[in-house]
């Protein structure tokens, strides 16, 4: 442990190149996918994704609320991404203050270039992302729990959204930070990817790197998010193959 001023400074990487949790620098936590956990939902998903916990729920394309938001010719997307005040270590304060309405406004505009939104004039498609456990990279959790939850829901979008953190973290890029490497490390930058068209849909940046390193960092991110897709694309495959036998062995009884 070193020190900055009273903080204490964890080693966030050692001499063998292993970071605070044992993991490679080009190395993803742990994600598990539950599609379809609500039932009330049109469409939702829960990911778990190293210590973070995050339910999405989409409802839609439905009547607009309030109505003057109403496009005639496309949908429109609204989504709001709350994080528990139960969540975090110290509690936080309840409701949507500066940062979540930040978040919610760059992962609509991601999603509003995704969905066929001109398929559904005169609607809303409505997108809760809710975190209920944070450990940093919550934004990109939500983005793919909400991308699940739009599949799920049968909403049509060009692709899924997968979306990943990359960071510098005692001088090197690593991919997905936990949350010391977020606290302690010298930058963050969350992005999310239409792995079809390579086009990144959100990229945010917090910190500083150079041009070298922000190169580094795109391209860890891109293979990240890459992972993450196959991740993705597996969790609704089993999903729809087990709905599918299901169908089936009732359609045979
Ligand atoms: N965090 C917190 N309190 C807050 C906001 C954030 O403890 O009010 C923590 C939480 O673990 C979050 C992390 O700080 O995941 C990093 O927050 P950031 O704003 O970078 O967003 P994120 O990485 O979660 O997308």
């Amino acid at each position: 442990m070193g020190s900055v001023g009273a903080k204490e400074v964890p080693e966030l990487l050692n001499a063998e190149g292993r970071r605070i949790d044992g993991r490679r620098l080009d190395e993803l936590r742990p994600i598990s996918i539950k599609i379809a956990p609500l039932t009330r939902a049109d469409g939702s998903a829960f990911v778990e994704w190293g210590e973070n916990k995050v339910m999405a729920a989409v409802y839609g394309p439905r009547e607009v609320h309030p109505r003057h938001l109403m496009e005639t010719d496309k949908a429109i997307v609204q989504c709001r991404y709350n994080m528990a005040a139960f969540s975090v270590d110290e509690r936080k304060r309840p409701g949507l203050d500066r940062r979540s309405q930040e978040i919610s406004k760059v992962i609509t505009e991601a999603f509003e270039s995704v969905i066929f939104t001109e398929e559904f004039p005169k609607t809303s498609i409505d997108i809760y992302i809710e975190v209920l456990q944070a450990n940093a990279g919550t934004r990109c959790a939500g983005l793919v729990a909400a991308s699940l939850a739009l599949a799920d829901a049968g909403i049509p979008m060009a692709d899924l959204v997968p979306a990943v953190a990359v960071g510098k973290v005692a001088g090197r890029i690593a991919l997905d930070l936990k949350k010391e490497e977020d606290n302690f490390g010298e930058a963050d930058l969350p992005m999310a990817l239409v792995p079809q068209s390579g086009r990144l849909v959100l990229l945010q940046m917090e910190g500083h790197l150079n041009r070298g390193e922000l190169r580094e960092a795109l391209d860890l991110g891109v293979t990240g998010c890459r992972e993450i897709y196959r991740k993705m694309r597996e969790a609704l495959r089993a999903r729809y193959e087990a709905a599918g036998g299901a169908e089936e062995a009732e359609a045979a009884a």
